[in-house]
């Protein structure tokens, strides 16, 4: 028998990846952390008290972003919703990291869409299960390309994030209506687990997530961030 060249018995899988603004080079993605009502209007939509959660956490797997483009409708749901969302890129490791140095372990920013299979999360909630099976499907976090912090500086409390579904406005709202701003999300994952580069956040999304069906198209924008546009592939 041949030797094996490689260290693995099956070809690895392709590293993730998104689109870094003014390079070729891409970012690659380590883990996917996501941040669970973190607009108290979106807390409140969702039947939540914003005054008393403390953040909690889901996670999305590495595989789950996608550049945009044409998502497929994924399956078992019947209630896909789009929820525009700040990403926040780590470029430098962590554990325990105080808020004050937090913003020093970001890489950069993005538009990011926590797409929902809805039905499917609202019926993990009613059963205490898991959300995987409506958070962490493939094609489940699109993102727009990355602006590093050593081209375009971190993202102002004013900066306003939005959301089109077919041009028509469905989230709009400031960075500082969230709950948890960017360096208590940091601290807090890193109290958790360590933070290590190629990690991405998604901090939360504002009030006014609704479903999407085959051919509509999303925009989704934070002021001068690179864009994030998809479109939901037309059904076979
Ligand atoms: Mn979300």
């Amino acid at each position: 028998m041949p030797e094996a060249t490689t260290p693995f018995v099956i070809a690895p899988s392709p590293q993730a990846s998104i689109a870094v603004a003014g390079t070729c080079a891409r970012f690659p993605v380590r883990r996917i952390v996501c941040v669970g009502r973190n607009y108290a209007e979106h807390a409140r939509e969702m039947g939540g008290d914003p005054d008393r959660e403390p953040p909690f956490f889901f996670m999305k797997p590495a595989d789950a972003v996608t550049d945009g483009g044409a998502i497929p409708y994924p399956p078992l749901t019947s209630n896909l919703h789009y929820e525009a969302e700040l990403v926040v890129a780590i470029g430098a490791p962590g554990a325990d990291i105080a808020p004050g140095d937090a913003l020093a372990h970001v890489y950069g920013y993005g538009v990011g869409v926590d797409l929902t299979r809805r039905d499917l999360q609202n019926a993990a909630k009613s059963a205490g299960r898991p959300w995987e099976w409506g958070k962490a499907f493939d094609f489940s976090a699109p993102c727009g390309p990355l602006r590093p912090v050593s081209a375009g500086g971190h993202v102002s409390p004013d900066a306003r994030i939005s959301l089109t579904v077919n041009g028509q406005s469905r989230q709009a709202a400031v960075m500082a209506d969230m709950i948890w701003p960017v360096p208590a999300i940091i601290a807090n994952i890193s109290t958790a687990m360590l933070l290590a580069p190629g990690d991405l956040i998604f901090t939360g999304t504002p009030s006014g997530v609704g479903p999407l069906s085959p051919g509509d198209v999303v925009a989704a924008r934070i002021d001068d961030l690179p864009p994030l546009d998809f479109s939901i592939a037309p059904g076979a």
